[in-house]
């Protein structure tokens, strides 16, 4: 579904991404990992097209993502760290995004409120909102269009355990959909009942690309949180 080939990113002399190729797929929930500076997020952001590698392609159904128009709007990425308008109620967030983008299938949104358990909160501004909450904003709008594929980026750093319980609920229900899901995340525990692969980087390189299941043979470790502690 989405294919890079031989993705090198540099910054200055610093090589982020050094020849990354990867392949992901329809129905696969991928984890990708490695330790900070490993170049995670630089390939999220090539996949997402919000940077350009410095030579390398990728591409989506075929595609190359740089030249397909719809590409954005087939992709529903949680950030780090979401920038919103911080005198706009989390529902006029919501309506803005449906506006902006009024071309789109768009989901419920009053079916994502209650996903996340926002409904209550749907008046609030977004500035006098806590960091946990926030997280779940940017979830709901990363699922707003029905994507086809779904980047989240440490979607679970800040959520109590009850909000991690309905994010991992939600992106359950997107897997058997059949949606490619791409995740990075330190906090491996969250994730080990969803993750189908593991995608492990390191010094700008691609590592191993692997199978839960073969990865825990690998390694002899039932949890993938284990399973990555051994090959760190
Ligand atoms: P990770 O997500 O694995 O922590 P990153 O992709 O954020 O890693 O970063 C990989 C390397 O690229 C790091 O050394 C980081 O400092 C560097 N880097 C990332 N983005 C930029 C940028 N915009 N300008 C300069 N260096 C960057």
């Amino acid at each position: 579904m989405i294919i890079a080939t031989n993705v090198t990113k540099r910054f200055g002399k610093l090589t982020a991404l050094d020849n990354v190729s990867v392949n992901c797929n329809k129905g696969q929930c991928i984890s990708l990992t490695g330790p900070n500076g490993s170049g995670k997020t630089t390939l999220i952001k090539c996949l997402l097209g919000m940077v350009v590698p410095d030579s390398g392609f990728i591409t989506f159904n075929q595609q190359n993502i740089l030249h397909h128009w719809q590409y954005r709007s087939r992709i529903g990425y949680m950030p780090q760290i979401g920038r919103y308008p911080e005198n706009m109620t989390i529902a006029q967030v919501l309506d803005m995004m449906k506006d902006i983008r009024k071309n789109n299938k768009s989901v419920l949104d009053e079916e994502l409120i209650q996903t996340f358990d926002l409904q209550h909160i749907a008046n609030k501004k977004m500035r006098t909102l806590s960091g946990g909450t926030r997280q779940k904003v940017s979830a709901a709008l990363a699922f707003l269009f029905n994507p086809d594929v779904l980047i989240l980026d440490e979607p679970t750093a800040g959520l109590d355990p009850l909000s991690t319980e309905l994010l991992k609920d939600k992106i359950r229900k997107e897997k058997q959909k059949g949606k490619l899901i791409l995740i990075t995340s330190h906090i491996l525990s969250d994730l080990d009942d969803l993750v189908t692969e593991v995608i492990y980087m390191q010094d700008g390189q691609l590592r191993f690309h692997k199978s839960l299941e073969q990865l825990k043979q690998d390694t002899g470790q039932s949890q993938l949180s284990r399973a990555i502690a051994q090959v760190m």
